[in-house]
């Protein structure tokens, strides 16, 4: 996918969304403009999920050649901070999109406050003084109707006086709340006289002590949406039932212009949790290594594994945009970063697990150079050349002792193609006392030297192996999905979704070895290890003592579908 596919209009596959944009555009609604925003809570880093919305909202706006914001919806202080504010503008623009304006709900504060006075004044809402848990209890449920609180009738001179009272800081937090005065008896329960501002006597990250009156979510929301202009207010579906009240704020004040929502269903991916609260506790429980490690949906995670933007992006777009609830697997988020990697990535050679090899009839100092390309199919990628010497290494998952007809990498009577070298000999396995294999003892075939072979031998195994005098150290980091369950937070009852962590989902293997020519590997560069999978050098801890450090993004083949 290339940017400018990206923002093609004719080449985005069409959806409800587009079409009814598409209408409006032909009605000459709007005139003839369009304007999305997306609107994070700062209290969490940004996940797949969003990733969804983001290139809903964004890529609309590209496409219509229109506009789309980034608002931060920080209604609720005690939960937000700036540092994931930083972190959520990071990642919208690591996926390629620019937003037009930006803004924080927080800044509409004094005009949120202002249109509450208007609606008090038109007694379209009123102060309660009800406690909590009698709120609770006139609200009804969803098969009876609420009761009207006794302060639903005060006048509108006496509502004036205390919310007046309330901005001030007169009162303490709970004791009175602003309520739009709509019907207590719909069936609509978000219709049932819900909150507009309440009293919370907490500091802002933005707006520091000025305000001890919070609006809230459903108030907030459509408001800030018309004062930026924005024409079509894309969310997910828990919003439908709350597009009533989001059309009640809008139908009763004297506003210039009347945003219209739509929802779209929440995505889901199977053997993860897409959810802040959730992913906020693998962090606090120390399950994961934070917010931005590998096996997290993050954005800052998946970054950090090595997945690029246009791979999630090729990803959403496959995913579609529609109102059935979909819960996505694994594997197509996988193929999406395989057929990305598989296209543009250097293939190199790297031993996770190594065990030893001395080429008994090769020269103590001599050393060969091995031209070998990068890519087989790719001579841009340009190439390098592999050193041969007596001392090698191997995968030791490339040698079997005890090994069948089928196995045709290296093993007792075996031989061995070593890619761009020579085919190998095995010659003896060396133990120690306890029967740990510590080196194998191989010749080889100096007539079989790839590119000049004149052997005529034909070997069915090819491995792949490292000059041990020329490798580098390394630490690998082979990460899997992070839950075994394919769906760790549905359907299993009281069980906790922390039951079903993959307990492989991280291994370390501390005495890697990669080729040379890694030395210089720029953290967060992608590589094809042959044979093993991609890999990406890490960002955060590019070096770990001498060792370079690389994760695992993902393994050349779906290994899961073969497991389940
Ligand atoms: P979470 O439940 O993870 O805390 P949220 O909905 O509370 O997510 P917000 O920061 O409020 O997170 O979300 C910003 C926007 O992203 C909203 O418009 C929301 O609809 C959308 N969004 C959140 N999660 C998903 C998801 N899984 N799929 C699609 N859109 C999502
Ligand atoms: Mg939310």
């Amino acid at each position: 996918m290339t940017d400018s596919n990206a923002s093609d209009k004719e080449n985005t596959p069409s959806n409800f969304i587009r079409q009814i944009i598409d209408s409006d555009l032909a009605e000459g609604k709007n005139d003839g403009k369009v304007a999305t925003r997306f609107p994070p809570e700062p209290n969490g880093y940004l996940h797949i999920g969003h990733a969804k919305a983001i290139c809903i909202s964004f890529g609309i706006a590209e496409d219509y050649q229109g506009i789309c914001n980034l608002r931060f919806d920080d209604t609720n202080p005690a939960k937000e901070e700036a540092r994931y504010a930083e972190a959520i503008k990071k990642d919208v623009e690591w996926l390629g999109f620019e937003w037009d304006q930006l803004h924080h709900t927080s800044d509409y504060f004094q005009q949120l406050y202002d249109y509450a006075e208007i609606l008090i004044e038109q007694g379209n809402a009123y102060v309660d003084s009800l406690p909590a848990d009698q709120m609770r209890e006139h609200r009804g449920t969803l098969t009876e109707p609420g009761k009207n609180s006794p302060d639903r009738e005060r006048s509108v001179e006496e509502n004036l006086d205390l919310f007046r009272r309330m901005k001030t800081g007169e009162f303490p937090d709970g004791t009175y709340l602003l309520r739009a005065k709509i019907d207590m008896a719909s069936p609509n329960m978000n219709m049932r006289d819900p909150a507009i501002f309440r009293i919370k006597h907490i500091e802002h990250h933005n707006t520091g002590n000025d305000w001890c009156i919070y609006p809230m979510y459903d108030y907030a929301h459509c408001m800030s949406d018309m004062l930026e202009g924005i024409t079509h207010s894309l969310c997910t579906l828990e919003f439908a039932d709350h597009r009533a009240l989001y059309d009640w704020f809008l139908d009763n004040l004297p506003v210039p212009c009347h945003p219209r929502q739509y929802e779209f269903s929440r995505l889901s991916l199977e053997h993860t949790v897409t959810s802040k609260r959730k992913l906020n506790q693998l962090v606090v429980d120390g399950t994961v290594d934070g917010w931005d490690d590998p096996r997290m949906p993050t954005l800052s995670g998946m970054r950090r594994r090595g997945y690029s933007p246009e791979s999630v992006r090729e990803f959403i777009s496959k995913v579609g945009v529609t109102k059935k609830s979909n819960t996505v697997e694994m594997s197509l988020l996988e193929s999406c970063i395989r057929d990305d990697l598989g296209e543009r990535c250097a293939r190199v050679m790297a031993i996770v697990e190594p065990l030893k090899v001395i080429i008994t009839n090769y020269p103590e100092d001599k050393v060969e150079l091995m031209p070998a390309p990068y890519h087989p199919k790719k001579p841009e990628l340009g190439s390098r050349d592999l050193a041969f010497s007596r001392e090698l290494i191997i995968d030791a998952s490339d040698f079997k002792e005890d090994a069948n007809r089928k196995y045709f990498r290296l093993k007792p009577g075996g031989s061995v193609r070593l890619r761009y070298g020579y085919i190998i000999d095995f010659q003896e396995v060396i133990k120690d006392d306890q029967g740990n294999i510590i080196e194998l003892h191989c010749t080889y075939d100096p007539d079989t030297r790839s590119g000049h072979d004149k052997s005529g031998r034909k070997v069915k195994g090819v491995i792949h192996w490292l000059s041990a005098k020329q490798a580098k150290p390394a630490q690998v980091r082979v990460y899997d999905r992070l839950f075994s369950d394919a769906t760790p937070d549905v359907g299993h009852g009281d069980k906790p979704f922390t039951d079903f962590i993959n307990p492989e989902s991280k291994q370390v293997f501390d005495n890697a070895w990669v080729e040379p020519s890694l030395w210089d590997a720029e953290p967060g560069s992608s590589y094809q290890f042959e044979r093993q999978g991609y890999f990406v050098a890490d960002t955060v801890e590019h070096l770990t003592g001498e060792k370079l450090v690389f994760n695992r993004t993902v393994t050349l083949r779906d290994n899961w579908a073969k497991k389940s």
